[in-house]
């Protein structure tokens, strides 16, 4: 469920007009919605409810500071994979020791920087990464407190560039590895195992792979505590999907998979760690943009629209389906099909291809849904188009969180060389 819905024959985000904004601020923009961040948030942490459970919102999916201060009112702690996103994580106002640090590349600098400020954990996926780790750490004079990516070698059933969890992915230490790497972090003295991690991908719509890793996590987990490690957390990743196309998607619920996670591990006497992304954003989130052309082609209508693919990446990186809606209510079920496309010069940049339609004129508005993960944050200046502006919407507020940058800004960040200056 998400907020953007006709009032008097005109979308709203909330109680404010889309119209009104788009006015405003000007399109293309991002449009957040603080209710449905705020719902998604509490009706998935709701689903764990009895059991002692930590939501850390993966900062990768929306890192607006706006977006990860509203979560940290609600509690949230958070999943980073970067000093950035670890800097922007703390200045939301989310605790250090509700931080987890993920990634396959994290460089020493980075690590320091998270031990500096106290985070709940490093989730570490590679040998050579805990000998830096432990060795970083020493040099402080400090332990860090780890968990051991591992790769059940488990087909998530996404599409194959947000799959993690096969032993071909870049991902996790290998299955058969894992016990030896364990034995490994206790002869090191600047590292504490403290639980173990999982991610096997994202966008899964399906229970089926998610229990297949988290019974083998829960057999590996055994295992360790019998040989003499404490083990008091399972960290199970995100992944969680969502409804992009409803005719085509039923993701489980909240309440289905922290049942599922209740039934697997409820009796394991561990804390454990989600790190929900798309499942908390992505609804909660829609790119507005306005229709600048229809062309007629030769055997199709392009509705060429302002928002391109360097503002929402997904359809030309992972072919993803995003409903398109206008913002003024289709006043009958009359609907044409159409290619929606960008101003970019390339031929990926392309929203929908043959979408059935409500006839648009030029100058309308259309929304792109489920925009609000992996959206802005994957947003690039490409074809020297401004970055895209992002607003956030309060009931009848809002505000522009990350205003569009002038063109003058982004050519700023180049610099002649002397022998070019005039
Ligand atoms: C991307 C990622 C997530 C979040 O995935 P979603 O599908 O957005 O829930 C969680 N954990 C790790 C380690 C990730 O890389």
């Amino acid at each position: 469920m998400d907020h953007f819905s006709y009032q008097n024959g005109e979308m709203f985000a909330e109680n404010v007009s889309l119209k009104t904004i788009a006015r405003e601020v000007g399109t293309p923009v991002y449009v957040y919605s603080t209710a449905t961040l705020v719902r998604h948030f509490k009706v998935f942490s709701e689903a764990f409810s009895g059991l002692d459970a930590l939501v850390c919102f993966a900062v990768k999916a929306n890192s607006n500071q706006a977006v990860l201060a509203t979560l940290a009112a609600e509690g949230a702690g958070a999943d980073v994979v970067s000093e950035g996103e670890l800097i922007r994580a703390l200045r939301a106002g989310i605790p250090a020791d509700k931080i987890v640090f993920s990634g396959v590349g994290k460089k020493a600098g980075e690590m320091a920087a998270a031990l500096k400020a106290g985070i709940k954990q490093f989730n570490v996926e590679s040998e050579p990464e805990l000998e830096v780790l432990n060795s970083v750490a020493e040099k402080m004079g400090l332990i860090a407190p780890v968990s051991v990516r591992v790769n059940p070698d488990v087909d998530a059933k996404t599409h194959h560039k947000i799959a993690t969890g096969k032993s071909e992915n870049k991902f996790g230490i290998a299955w058969s590895k894992a016990e030896d790497v364990y034995a490994r972090i206790a002869q090191l003295p600047g590292l504490r195992a403290t639980g173990v991690d999982v991610h096997i991908g994202s966008q899964l719509t399906d229970l089926g792979p998610f229990k297949a890793a988290f019974e083998k996590v829960l057999g590996l987990v055994k295992r360790l505590r019998a040989s003499g490690h404490t083990i008091d957390h399972i960290d199970l990743g995100g992944g969680l999907g969502i409804p992009y196309d409803p005719a085509e998607e039923s993701p489980p619920s909240p309440g289905l998979y922290g049942a599922m996670i209740k039934e697997v591990l409820g009796d394991m006497d561990c804390s454990i760690i989600l790190e929900p992304g798309r499942l908390i954003a992505g609804n909660a989130g829609i790119l507005l943009s306005e229709l600048l052309y229809v062309k007629q082609g030769e055997d199709r209508i392009f509705y060429i629209v302002d928002a391109a693919m360097n503002d929402l990446l997904r359809p030309a990186m992972y072919d993803a389906f995003h409903a398109i809606q206008p913002v003024d209510e289709p006043q009958s079920d009359h609907t044409i099909a159409a290619d929606f496309v960008g101003p970019v010069c390339e031929s990926g940049d392309t929203f929908a291809t043959g979408r059935q339609t409500p006839e648009l004129e030029p100058g309308d508005l259309v929304t792109v849904k489920s925009a609000g993960a992996y959206g802005a944050v994957l947003s690039s200046t490409y074809n020297t188009r401004e970055l895209v502006p992002e607003v956030l919407v309060n009931d009848d507020k809002y505000a522009v969180v990350r205003a569009r940058p002038s063109i003058d800004d982004l050519i700023g960040l180049d610099k002649l060389p002397d022998w070019l200056t005039r």
